[in-house]
C-alpha cells in the first residue's frame, strides 16, 4: 500500500486497478445485506474519497513505530485469547466498522484486527503496519452492538492498545502530540488556565484573520485540527456544591462534572443540575473530583487511568450519593468499566463494582425517575445524534428518544447510518484528523439530510466534531445536548431562544473561515410557556 497512491472521487467503478474496494468475499456482502448495509464504497461520499488507508492517515506519518514487536505481547494482560476464539469470521461487523466503511480494508475490520491479535498470541510479532491498523480503530464498540457471536472487542481492544502503548517507542513528533494531548485535557484545572489565553485569542478574531491568512492551513493537521475544534467559550458559574430538590426529593445524585464538558460546555453542567432539581433530585457536585479517566483508558494509558478511577471512586464515595449521573457518553461508559480495570486490585474492584452500579448516564435516570415537572411546548424538529460510547457502549438509546418526544412539539427525525461514528471517538479526530474529517462530513451529511432544525447529541466530543464539521461545509446548524432541550422545556424557554443560543451561543464554533452558509438559520413558531394544552 503506497502512500504516494492518487486519491479518487466517486464509486468503486471509478477506482484504479487493484484498489482496495471493499468486502470482496460473497459471504460478507450477504452478511452486510443481512444487517441493511451495503458495500462500502456504495455508501457514497461528499468530498474525495481516499484510495487507501495508508493515505487517509496521513495526520502523523507512517508507520507510527518502527520495529516489530518481538513478542507480540507481554505476560500482563495480554488480549485474551479465549475472547478472541470468539471470532467465527461471519463478517456482519464490518458495515458498522467505521474505518472498513471508509477503506474496505480487512485489517482495518473488526475481524482483522481480532487476527491480528490472535497471531500475535500465536508468536508472530507485531509489525509497525499492524499497530498501524489497531491504532487506526476508533473504540466506537460499533462491532460490539453488531457482533452476534457477543465479541468482547472492547475488552480485546483495551488489552491490546496498553500492550502497545507500554512497549513501542513512536516517533518523536507523535510522542510530542500525545504528550500534549494526555498532559491536558485529563486534568481539568490545565483547562482552565487555557480558557483565559483562549478567550483572548477568540475574542480578538485573530483565528479569523489566520484562517483567511491562509496560515492556518500550514500548521500540522493535529493542530489545526485542535485549534478548529475549540469551541465558541463562554461564562463560567460556579456549580453549587448541592442544589436542593424541587418539591417532594426522590433521589440524591452526584453529578459528574467532567474535563471536557465542564471547561468547554459548563452550559450543559448547568442545565444538568436545574433539570434533575426540576424532577425532584437533589443534586451534589463535589468540588474536588478530577478526570475520570476515559481518555487514557481508551488510549492505553493504563496507570493513569487507574489513579483516575480510584480518585473518582474516593470522591463519590464520599458524597454518599444513591446516583452518579454522568452527561459526556465517553465518561459514563469509562465508569461503568472501573471493576474490570481494577480487576488486579480485589479491594478497589469491590468498591468500583459499588459505583459503577450507581451510575447513570442523564438520560438512564430521567427516564427510569419518569417526568414530574410540566414542560412547554418546544414547536421543532430534532435530529439525534447517537453517540457511540451511549448507543454501542452503554446501549443507551431509547431513553433519550423517549424523553425528546415527551417533549410537546418535538417532532424527532432519525439519521441513515445512525450506527456509523462521526469521527471524534476521543482524541481520534486530533490523532487522525483526515479520517476522522471524512467520517465528520458523512455524519454532518447524514444530519444535515433530516431537514431537522436542531442536532441534539449526548457528548461533548461529538457535539465539537459534527458542529466544526458543518461550519467548515459553511452550513449553519444550531447543535445542543438533549438535557439542554429538556432543560428549555421545563424553564419555559421559547425554541427561537434555544435555536438561537445552540446556534452562536458558548459550545458552537468559532468562524475560522468566511464561507457563507448554505442554509438559512431555521426557524420556529413562536411558544407561549405554560400555555401548551399538551403540557402535563
Ligand atoms: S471499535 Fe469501531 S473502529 Fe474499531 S474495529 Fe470496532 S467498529 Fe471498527
Ligand atoms: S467480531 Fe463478531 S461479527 Fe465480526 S467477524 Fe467476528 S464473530 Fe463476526
Amino acid at each position: 500500500m503506497s502512500s504516494a497512491t492518487p486519491a479518487v472521487e466517486g464509486s468503486a467503478a471509478d477506482l484504479p486497478d487493484g484498489t482496495p474496494t471493499g468486502a470482496v468475499r460473497a459471504t460478507d456482502q450477504a452478511a452486510a445485506e443481512a444487517v441493511g448495509s451495503r458495500r462500502p464504497l456504495d455508501l457514497g461520499q461528499g468530498g474525495p474519497v481516499a484510495a487507501s488507508a495508508a493515505q487517509a492517515t496521513v495526520g502523523l506519518g507512517l508507520p507510527s513505530v518502527g520495529r516489530p514487536l518481538v513478542p507480540a505481547f507481554d505476560e500482563h494482560h495480554p488480549p485474551d485469547a479465549a475472547l478472541v476464539g470468539d471470532c467465527v469470521h461471519c463478517g456482519f461487523c464490518l458495515p458498522t466498522c467505521p474505518t472498513y466503511v471508509l477503506w474496505g480494508e480487512e485489517m482495518d475490520s473488526p475481524r482483522g484486527r481480532i487476527d491480528i491479535m490472535g497471531s500475535g498470541l500465536q508468536g508472530a510479532p507485531l509489525e509497525p503496519s499492524a499497530v498501524r491498523h489497531l491504532d487506526q480503530c476508533l473504540g466506537c464498540m460499533a462491532c460490539v452492538t453488531a457482533c452476534p457471536s457477543g465479541v468482547q472487542y472492547d475488552k480485546l481492544i483495551e488489552a491490546t492498545r496498553a500492550q502497545v502503548e507500554r512497549r513501542t517507542q513512536r516517533p518523536v513528533r507523535e510522542r510530542l502530540l500525545r504528550g500534549l494531548i494526555y498532559q491536558l485535557f485529563p486534568y481539568p484545572r490545565r483547562l482552565q488556565v487555557l480558557r483565559g489565553p483562549l478567550r483572548a485569542y477568540q475574542a480578538s478574531g485573530l483565528g479569523r484573520a489566520l484562517g483567511r491568512s491562509g496560515l492556518l492551513d500550514r500548521l500540522p493537521a493535529a493542530l489545526q485540527a485542535m485549534e478548529s475544534l475549540a469551541p465558541r467559550l463562554g461564562h463560567v458559574d460556579r456549580l453549587a456544591e448541592r442544589t436542593p430538590a424541587r418539591g417532594t426529593r426522590r433521589r440524591t445524585v452526584g453529578l459528574l462534572t467532567g474535563c471536557v464538558q465542564g471547561t468547554f460546555f459548563p452550559d450543559v453542567n448547568a442545565a444538568t443540575v436545574r433539570v434533575l432539581a426540576a424532577e425532584g433530585c437533589e443534586v451534589v457536585v463535589p468540588t474536588r473530583q478530577g478526570c475520570c479517566g476515559a481518555l487514557s483508558a481508551h488510549a492505553g494509558l493504563e496507570d493513569q487511568a487507574l489513579a483516575f478511577a480510584k480518585s473518582v471512586i474516593e470522591v463519590f464515595e464520599a458524597a454518599d450519593v444513591e446516583t452518579v449521573v454522568v452527561n459526556a457518553a465517553g465518561c459514563g461508559s469509562n465508569l461503568k468499566e472501573y471493576a474490570h480495570q481494577l480487576r488486579d486490585e480485589p479491594a478497589w474492584q469491590a468498591r468500583a463494582e459499588v459505583l459503577a452500579g450507581k451510575v447513570r448516564d442523564i438520560t438512564e435516570l430521567l427516564d427510569e425517575l419518569g417526568p414530574v415537572a410540566p414542560r412547554s411546548l418546544l414547536p421543532m424538529t430534532v435530529a439525534y445524534q447517537d453517540a457511540c460510547h451511549l448507543a454501542h457502549a452503554q446501549g443507551v438509546r431509547d431513553q433519550p428518544r423517549r424523553l425528546l418526544r415527551g417533549i410537546p412539539g418535538v417532532e424527532l427525525r432519525e439519521l441513515t447510518e445512525a450506527d456509523i461514528c462521526c469521527g471524534s471517538a476521543g482524541t481520534y479526530n486530533l490523532l487522525h484528523p483526515e479520517p476522522a474529517r471524512e467520517l465528520g462530513e458523512r455524519k454532518a451529511s447524514a444530519v444535515l439530510a433530516t431537514g431537522a432544525q436542531l442536532m441534539v447529541t449526548a457528548n461533548p466530543g461529538c457535539w465539537m466534531q459534527v458542529a466544526t464539521t458543518l461550519a467548515r461545509m459553511g452550513e449553519r446548524l444550531p447543535v445542543a445536548h438533549t438535557v439542554q432541550v429538556l432543560d428549555a422545556a421545563i424553564s419555559g424557554t421559547p425554541v427561537e431562544q434555544l435555536l438561537s443560543g445552540a446556534l452562536d451561543g458558548p459550545g458552537t464554533p468559532m468562524p475560522r473561515h468566511e464561507r457563507p452558509p448554505t442554509q438559512a438559520v431555521p426557524t420556529a413558531p413562536t411558544s407561549r410557556p405554560g400555555t401548551d394544552p399538551a403540557s402535563p
